[in-house]
């Protein structure tokens, strides 16, 4: 089921998610509806925060199909940044560029609740660490300046998305 994108600043998107309890089943319907959401949407990833939920789920779709990842976490990063440009559905119509690592590691589980982990390099890293940041409440446009903030604002609210 499609759902609807919860757009900045709105302050749930600073919510700090919790992570997925295995003995409770409603995980896998959010997880579900968050890969319908992020195809429909055009997307290569998504967090539950950014559906309303507060789970720590993420969904990718960054060269190696739809992936779900229950409690991600980031456990090595590469020395190297590259800077490349960066969205976000919750931000529709922006792109801005930023600094990512090259590579991350990552652990987490599958729906099923089995133990996963992954290499991964390029887009798909920086997806992960964009989408795990969402779990911890932030997002890489908090670290702009307060004059950006306000000009990103006033065009969100005209319906207008990009600069
Ligand atoms: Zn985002």
């Amino acid at each position: 089921m499609i759902r609807p994108i919860i757009i900045w600043p709105n302050p749930f998107l600073k919510t700090k998610s919790v992570a997925v309890d295995f003995d409770l089943d409603l995980y896998s319907d959010v997880a579900n509806d968050m890969i319908d959401t992020m195809l429909h949407e055009g997307g290569v990833g998504l967090a539950a925060v950014q559906i309303g939920v507060g789970l720590r789920i993420i969904t990718l779709n960054a060269g190696h199909g739809p992936e779900v990842w229950i409690n991600p976490k980031i456990i090595r990063r590469s020395p190297e940044k590259e800077r490349m440009p960066e969205g976000c559905l919750s931000l529709p119509g922006i792109t801005e560029d930023g600094a990512r690592n090259v590579w991350v590691d990552v652990v987490g589980y599958y729906v099923s609740g089995h133990l996963k982990g992954t290499h991964a390099v390029g887009l798909r890293a920086q997806v992960f660490a964009h989408e795990i940041e969402h779990l911890d409440g932030r997002m890489y446009v908090d670290k702009m300046e307060v004059g950006f903030k306000d000009r990103l604002r006033k065009r969100l609210k005209k319906g207008r998305g990009g600069f």
